[in-house]
């Protein structure tokens, strides 16, 4: 099942997000970089700290879900170029 985690949608969106990651020890997620196409990561990445995002993580977009492929065949069937992520993928 895909969650999205977006400030634009949702003020409470960050809290969302971090609400998930501490659910979702196993999960994967797309970080939506506009035109750059998003980057996949799993949680748990290092790029991504609670101190230092708590409050502003989903100013972009955070398409999450627990199945990897779950989110390869989003970005696919939207055009998206997929990334992923050196440092936790
Ligand atoms: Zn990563």
């Amino acid at each position: 099942m895909i969650l999205i985690f977006y400030e634009g949608d949702d003020k409470d969106a960050s809290a969302n997000f971090w609400a998930w990651w501490d659910r979702n020890p196993g999960g994967y997620f797309l970080n939506c970089r506009g035109a750059k196409g998003p980057m996949l990561h799993r949680r748990g990445c290092r790029h991504f700290s609670k101190a230092e995002y708590l409050h502003d993580i989903a100013k972009r977009k955070k398409v999450c879900s627990s199945d990897q492929r779950e989110l390869e065949e989003r970005a696919r069937s939207r055009g998206e170029e997929l990334h992923k992520c050196r440092d936790c993928l």
